[in-house]
């Protein structure tokens, strides 16, 4: 039998724990820095089969964590997501109808399935390591809070992904593909002024304005939209303008998230940013604070990974779906208004050179250590994620058969790093190329707080490099 069969025997074997663990965090679906149910039961599995926890709270995430297990070269790292997203509870039926536990949070973004099939992969590879004598290390890594893009640049920031020698993740979609694309890196700052209060109409020249200021600022920073480069994007909410009409208000508050081509891109961006912010506080009399939120890196692509991990892709994927499952997914595309195309049955061509505008927190990773993922068809086609069709998918066979399959690539791909020393030689030269010299510096704050005080709507609004990904593929019919 070949290793190849062999690893997907052990995979096949664990179908239960895998499942069983992706269907709990389901119905669990906790939000960004909330998953305690969904950490601790996917770092106890791993303590069952005989990993070692040897960390916590990792950067001030509570939800995080490191297991470990075996000895010396290589390392191989799994990263493992958890968090839901708010209002995308869904019962597992193909319209849009609540959960039957009642949450309204849900996981339409699929992150139930990206830890069990990490773990289920790093488990499988274990067992085959040991039956087989196989040396190195696994290294699995709870990553939380993927959504509010806060989590794994902390954990970067920390230094715990040194000393791997590559770092593998997977992400459901509406299609099957690697993860080679390049996407951007970003920040978010909140920017607040401080003025003073005073009755509009009675005597409004007492007052200084902090709505004022936030105007100038917003006004300010669309012009300097001519100034950034075609890769660029700037996006803000404001978060406070005032609280009644006859106040001047002494307090404003905006939420500007820049995506920048790489890091020194956005750190240029930021400090400009932060000039306005004072500018308009001079020019209103008001004060001016700005809070780095955290920023997170663009995404490097790594060829080598990515035609290595498509011959996995290719060995374990598309997925033999039933006729339920297709009439499944076309029913959610009606009650969607897509084209009733029902689930991919094809594989991509092998992306390289993809420019994406999205962001995700794997950049940081990617910056430390070679990285690549597989993204997997685990919902409809022409159905992009963060919707309730997704969440209904993700808890039912087709999620249950896509993250099985997921597990067998990433399972397969630990399998050849662990025993071709070539391919990582070849993956690390690649890396030191898709890096052109330059050495990641976290965009985070020494003191910044990867929580900040995040509420649930925004989290629902931010998205990941992934997303645009697949939108990317899911509107370019070249590639559909
Ligand atoms: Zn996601």
């Amino acid at each position: 039998m070949s290793d190849y069969k062999m690893i997907e025997n052990e995979v096949d074997q664990l179908e239960g724990l895998i499942w069983d663990m992706a269907s709990d965090v389901w119905s669990f679906a906790e939000l960004s820095y909330e998953e305690f149910e969904s950490s601790a039961l996917e770092s106890s599995a791993l303590q069952k089969h005989g990993f070692e926890i040897e960390q916590r709270a990792i950067g001030g995430l509570d939800t995080s964590w490191i297991a470990t297990w075996g000895n010396g070269a290589p390392v191989v790292g799994f990263l493992v997501e958890f968090d839901a997203l708010p209002g995308l509870g869904n019962d597992t039926v193909p319209s849009k109808t609540p959960a039957q536990n009642g949450n309204t949070n849900g996981h339409g973004c699929g992150h139930n399935l990206i830890g069990s099939s990490s773990i289920g992969a790093a488990i499988a590879l274990k067992r085959h390591m040991e039956k087989n004598g196989i040396p190195g290390t696994i290294k699995v890594f709870g990553c939380p809070a993927e959504e509010a893009l806060n989590g794994k640049n902390y954990m970067a920031a920390a230094g715990v992904f040194d000393g791997l020698d590559v770092c593998l993740h997977n992400h459901p979609a509406m299609v099957n593909t690697v993860v080679n694309f390049h996407s951007t890196a970003a920040i978010d700052l909140w920017i607040e002024w401080h003025g003073v209060t005073s009755h509009a109409g009675t005597s409004p020249w007492e007052g200084r304005s902090a709505l004022h200021a936030a105007e100038i600022f917003l006004v300010s920073a669309n012009m300097m939209r001519e100034q950034m480069e075609p890769t660029s994007r700037l996006h803000y909410q404001v978060l406070n303008g005032g609280e009644a009409v006859n106040v001047i208000p002494d307090y404003a508050k905006v939420h500007v998230r820049y995506r920048g081509k790489n890091a020194r891109d956005v750190r240029k961006y930021k400090a400009w940013l932060e000039d306005m912010a004072k500018g308009a506080g001079l020019a209103t009399q008001t004060q001016a604070s700005v809070t780095n939120l955290g920023g997170i890196y663009d995404s490097l692509p790594n060829d080598v990974l990515a035609s290595a991990m498509n011959q996995h892709v290719e060995r374990y994927l598309p997925i033999d779906w039933t006729e339920e499952e297709q009439a499944f997914a076309r029913a959610i595309q009606r009650e969607m208004g897509k084209p009733e195309e029902g689930l991919a049955t094809d594989i991509l061509p092998l992306p390289t050179g993809i420019e994406v505008g999205g962001s995700s927190d794997v950049g940081d990773v990617s910056w430390l250590v070679p990285t690549m993922g597989v993204v997997y068809a685990s919902w409809p086609k022409h159905i992009p994620p963060h919707q309730w069709g997704c969440t209904a998918c993700n808890g039912m066979s087709i999620g249950r058969k896509a993250g099985l399959q997921a597990a067998k690539v990433m399972a397969a791909q630990g399998l050849e790093l662990m025993t071709n020393p070539a391919l990582i030689d070849a993956a690390k030269a690649e890396f030191e190329k898709q890096k052109g010299g330059e050495t990641y510096r976290s965009l985070n704050d020494v003191e910044s707080n990867p929580r900040g005080s995040l509420d649930t709507d925004q989290i629902a609004h931010f998205e990941c490099c992934l997303h645009a990904a697949m939108e990317h593929f899911g509107v370019d019919e070249t590639h559909d």
